[in-house]
């Protein structure tokens, strides 16, 4: 079998690989700009289309990602707001069947995710997925994003690997990029990040939607 053979660490992204990212594209696609509307009483064609361009000129970096940026950005407190609709954050398909598979199988399980801390905290006060990995590490935490190559740097003394026994699974192909130019073994996407919108399909990477494809009898990763 592919994993058991081939990989000691699995590297995972949170959002929209072990999570719906259901709960972050509704809340920064939609609940984001209609309390913008709120606050400044405009209506939520005027707020979405303001809000979106503030979230333009920083796309993939640091700062995307970081609530408190947005707080201040936005005037909006992102922190206290993210709790509003966590009934909404949820497993994957078969996440916690995947992470338990991995943890019998005795991988070491790290979490690579650009999330601010407050979002990984409240991620895991919903679903406990602290508790089936080995490590969470937060680009935040880094000083870089996922996107950029000192982010892998970093990682690969932290866990002191040089990744030749490593796969990363993650639904975005700029950080798979990254991760590959790292030299990261092993590189996956997920095609179904979200589960409210259709399969999408990556242009230079194998994908899967859910991960008991891996565990397929005659799965094979093409690199
Ligand atoms: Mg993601």
């Amino acid at each position: 079998m592919f994993l058991e053979k081939n990989v000691d660490l699995v590297l995972l992204d949170m959002d929209g690989t072990l999570l719906d990212l259901h709960y972050d594209s509704h809340f920064w696609l939609e609940f984001v700009p209609s309390q913008y509307a709120l606050l400044h009483r405009l209506s939520i064609e005027q707020a979405t289309t303001y809000v979106f361009e503030q979230y333009k000129t920083v796309w993939g970096t640091l700062p995307w990602y970081s609530y408190d940026y947005w707080t201040e950005t936005l005037g909006l407190d992102i922190h206290h707001l993210q709790h509003a609709n966590k009934h909404k954050i949820q497993w994957r398909e078969d996440t916690l069947w995947f992470l338990k598979k991995l943890k019998k199988l005795g991988k070491k399980i790290v979490i690579l995710t650009n999330a601010h801390p407050s979002g990984i905290a409240l991620k895991d006060q919903q679903t406990q997925l602290l508790s089936h990995v080995d490590l969470a590490i937060s680009s935040h935490e880094i000083g870089y994003e996922k996107e950029s190559t000192f982010f892998w740097e970093a990682v690969k003394k932290q866990l002191n690997t040089d990744f030749s026994r490593s796969i990363f699974i993650d639904d975005s192909e700029k950080i798979l990029v990254a991760a590959q130019s790292a030299g990261v073994e092993y590189l996956v996407g997920i095609n179904k990040p979200d589960s409210e919108k259709p399969v999408q399909a990556m242009q230079n990477f194998s994908t899967i939607t859910e991960f008991k494809e891996f565990f397929h009898p005659h799965y094979q990763l093409l690199k």
